[in-house]
Parts: structure tokens; sequence; C-alpha cells
């Protein structure tokens, strides 16, 4: 997990995790986009799902879509660093993508729910940085989900009914979002980003850094 160099600060530091959860429609895709935008060293783990890819949707770009009997065979041999059920459909991280990006000392960003947030914290709880977003009125998120226009009135309907007990997991996270505004939320993000790469015990360089500053 060790690493070279990041964002030409020139110590060696350890990679971490930033896990970004809410409900659908809250934002959060919208934030992670930005995020990465603009960050050599954020690098977004491209998950693996069954469900159906929506039109604006890119295959190996927003997620790898794949069938059943491919994510239970990966499930089953250990290749998904998590994995959960959401909307009756499958969802996982690929193990190896993270593992290298990491390897490379690479933040790696995460768009995945409380399921798979609390396996990526019992697996690697020092590394990982987790961000909960909510929307700031429930009006709003059902604005927002339709606006999308990308899904059935019916996974509308379902998602509004989900979204009240993703939200119940809000407690479990490091930070929270209210994304009132856009421009807003993901300078937070980014805040909450770079006070975190600064952590004394991310920054693996600093032993020998401060041994040379002393000795002059
Ligand atoms: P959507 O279908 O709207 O893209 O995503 C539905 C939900 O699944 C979102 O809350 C999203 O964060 C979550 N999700 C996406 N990828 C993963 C993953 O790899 N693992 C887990 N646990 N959840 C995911």
């Amino acid at each position: 997990m060790s690493s070279s160099g990041s964002g030409g600060r020139g110590i060696e530091r350890r990679g971490l995790m930033l896990v970004l959860s809410s409900p659908s429609g809250a934002g959060k895709t919208t934030i992670s986009r930005a995020l990465l935008d603009g960050d050599d060293n954020l690098t977004l783990s491209v998950s693996v799902t069954t469900r159906e890819r929506r039109p604006s949707e890119e295959d190996g770009v927003d997620y790898h879509f794949i069938d059943r009997a491919r994510f239970d065979a990966m499930a089953k041999a250990g290749d998904l660093l998590e994995h959960a059920e959401v909307f009756g459909n499958g969802y996982g991280t690929p193990r190896a993508e993270v593992e290298r990006a990491l390897a490379a000392g690479r933040d790696v960003l995460f768009d995945i729910d409380w399921q798979g947030t609390q396996q990526l914290k019992a697996a690697k709880r020092e590394d990982v940085v987790s961000v909960f977003v909510l929307p700031p009125s429930t009006g709003e998120l059902e604005r927002r989900l339709h606006s999308r226009a990308q899904d059935s009135p019916e996974t509308v309907r379902a998602r509004m009914a989900k979204a009240s007990d993703e939200m119940s997991h809000w407690a479990e996270y490091d930070y929270i979002v209210i994304n009132r505004e856009i421009g807003a939320s993901v300078g937070q993000a980014r805040s909450i980003l770079e006070a975190e790469r600064l952590r004394r015990e991310r920054q693996i360089g600093l032993h020998g850094f401060v041994g040379n500053l002393r000795r002059g």
C-alpha cells in the first residue's frame, strides 16, 4: 500500500480510499465527477453490476456491465473487494483494479452504498475515509430523481422508498455533506480529501524527511 510522492509534494505516502455514499439522486455522482476532474492522483473504482445500462452510461466507464453468472463467479472467486445487492441487482468492486491503483500510490474514489462501505471498513479501516451525501429535503430528492428521467416511474418510486433506508446509515460515516448547492458540496468534498491526504500517518515518508531537516 505504500507509494511514492503525490501531487508534487514528494513525501512518500499511502493511498487512501475515499467512499461516497448517498441515496440515489442526492448528487453523489456529480460530486464524484468533479473530484476526479483535475485531480491526477485520484482514480475511480469502476464497479461491476448486473443492472441494465442507462442510455447515458458507457460500459467500462460508469460500470462494467456483466451478467449474473459472471457476477456470482467473481464473488465466489474472491475477485470482489466488497459486493452487495441493491434494488435487486448485484453491485461489486473489482479487487485487482483497486489494489493496482493503491500500489501505484493513487487514491481511489468509491461510489458505493452503505453495505459496501461497511465491508471496506471491515477490511481496511485505516485506509477508508467515508462521506455521506444528504439531499437538502425529500422534495428536492424526488425532483432530482424525476429530472434524471432515465429510469421508469416504478424505478423512481422504488428509489424514493429505498432512500429513507439508505439515509438511516448516515451516522456510520466519517463526514456528512448536505448537498444544497453543488459547487459548495464539491468544495467541501475537496477539502475533506485534501485534509485526509495530510494526515500524519498517511505521509509515511515524513520520518526520513524530518530526519533530513533536523540534520540540516
Ligand atoms: P445506480 O444503479 O443508481 O448506479 O446505483 C445504485 C446504488 O448502488 C448506489 O447507491 C451506488 O452507490 C451503489 N453501488 C454502485 N456500485 C456499487 C458497488 O460496487 N458496491 C456497492 N456495495 N454498491 C454500489
